[in-house]
């Protein structure tokens, strides 16, 4: 770690969360990073007992704690498999924030991860960049990021070439108002994926609008350690979206839907802040929540005989705890089956950037899960999340005994909601 240029702060106060951690172990079969290397280092425990020891001013060499908070994947399983409800986030964000202040550059990122938290405020220049990732890949071998991974990134547009929802239920004044949420990346190169969410909603009968003035939900900024911008973002998103009261507010990845939940953490030392964060995080809800909702229209949905699995996205089950949601929709398309696979909840290794940032623990976790999807043959991965699509996109390219496609659980459940139109009109000529 490089010398230290500014004094730490006390990070005392951490001491009254890592007191709940009675050192049980329950969370590390949980844990993707233990599971691969084995060492209490790299657990849970091993890192809540890093930051202990650094709060009570007992570890005279921080490369240790270090590695272990460089190395965490933030998938958050560790939180629901505690029982003594241990907050394991608070801990990791206070221990980064530390090491930073201590002049540790760990968390900065590759070139490429830090270029990319300059683009999610930027949705424009995320667009080219995309586009010139794709034509990068095809013309040179390995850039360091990897050129399969750039061959990933998906076709973008522009948002403005959305056409408009087209749904049979127009929207009437009695329709539940719903502010969408569209996110940095899933704006710029997933917006298909979010016209479908908001596709599925109208036809559940919400009325839904796109937010102007909206920015990115901050999370990869506070994975980077990057407080005070993560706060600008979340500031700039509570004044978007307090301009009119909608009783929802949408989103359709896991990953910005747990972030924007967490505002009133985020904020809870800012006094003029906390109550407008609540305000926003408590309408926060992922689109399958919503289209469950005893107010919402139920839907028919039809398949084609297809076997599906679902790699739930980590922050939508372990943040949100609405990880059963998607579930039962996609239990209700007719026609195609929905297969569990071992392990299916463990993380995919995107991990925001640490697929970038740390691309041999990634590919690692990544391979450990295409194993277990493999034995069970599916025709399509399902996914809720742009990382996690990118992330078993790649994994399908890497494992060619995996021959199914990769989508978005709205792209898919969407055309199934079409297929179930089109066969009942027939029925009803
Ligand atoms: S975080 Fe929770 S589950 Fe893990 S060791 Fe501590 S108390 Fe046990
Ligand atoms: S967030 Fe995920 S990778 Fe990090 S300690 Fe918890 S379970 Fe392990």
């Amino acid at each position: 770690m490089s010398k230290n240029p500014l004094p730490a702060q006390p990070f005392t106060w951490v001491l009254a969360e890592t007191e709940h951690c009675n050192k049980c172990g329950f969370c590390l079969p949980a844990c993707p990073t233990y599971r691969i290397s084995g060492q209490e280092l790299h657990s849970p425990r091993g890192r809540i007992a890093m930051v202990e020891a650094a709060a009570r001013e007992e570890l005279p060499d921080l490369s240790g704690m270090e590695e272990a908070l460089e190395f965490c994947v933030g998938c958050r399983a560790c939180e629901p498999a505690c029982p003594s409800g241990v907050h394991y986030e608070r801990i990791l964000e206070a221990g980064r924030t530390y090491l930073i202040r201590r002049g540790s550059t760990a968390f900065r990122g590759a070139l490429a991860s830090r270029s990319a938290l300059y683009l999610t405020k930027h949705p424009k220049a995320l667009r080219q960049i995309g586009r010139l990732g794709r034509r990068l890949s095809r013309i040179v071998p390995d850039v360091g990021i990897g050129s399969d991974f750039l061959g990933m990134l998906p076709k973008t547009r522009d948002t403005s070439a959305i056409r408009p929802v087209n749904t049979n239920l127009p929207a009437t004044p009695m329709s539940p108002r719903v502010a969408f949420f569209s996110g940095c990346v899933m704006d710029s190169m997933f917006a298909d994926e979010n016209l479908a969410a908001r596709n599925l909603l109208e036809a559940a009968g919400y009325s839904v609008e796109v937010v102007l003035g909206q920015s990115c939900c901050g999370a990869i900024h506070l994975h980077s350690g990057e407080i005070e911008s993560t706060k600008a973002l979340a500031k700039a998103n509570i004044v978007a979206f307090e301009r009119e009261h909608w009783a929802w507010i949408a989103n359709a990845a896991g990953g910005c839907g747990a972030m924007l939940q967490e505002y009133p953490e985020l904020l809870a030392d800012e006094s003029d802040w906390v109550q407008r964060a609540e305000a926003f995080s408590s309408r926060v809800r992922d689109f399958s929540t919503l289209l469950l909702e005893p107010t919402a229209s139920p839907l028919a949905f039809r398949g084609n005989g297809s076997r599906i699995v679902l790699q739930n996205s980590c922050h939508l089950a372990n943040v949100q705890r609405a990880g059963q949601d998607p579930i039962r929709l996609l239990r209700q398309v007719e026609g195609d089956t929905l297969v569990s696979f071992q392990d299916q909840e463990m993380c995919c290794g995107s991990g925001g950037l640490y697929n970038i940032n740390h691309r041999t623990w990634a590919q690692a976790i990544l391979d450990d899960k295409m194993g277990k999807v493999a034995v069970k043959t599916p025709d399509r991965i399902l996914v809720n999340n742009p990382g996690c699509q990118l992330q078993m996109q790649s994994g399908v390219s890497r494992h060619q005994e995996v021959r199914a496609s990769v989508e978005h659980v709205a792209t898919y459940l969407w055309r199934c909601h079409l297929a179930a139109r089109s066969s009942q009109s027939r029925r009803d000529a």
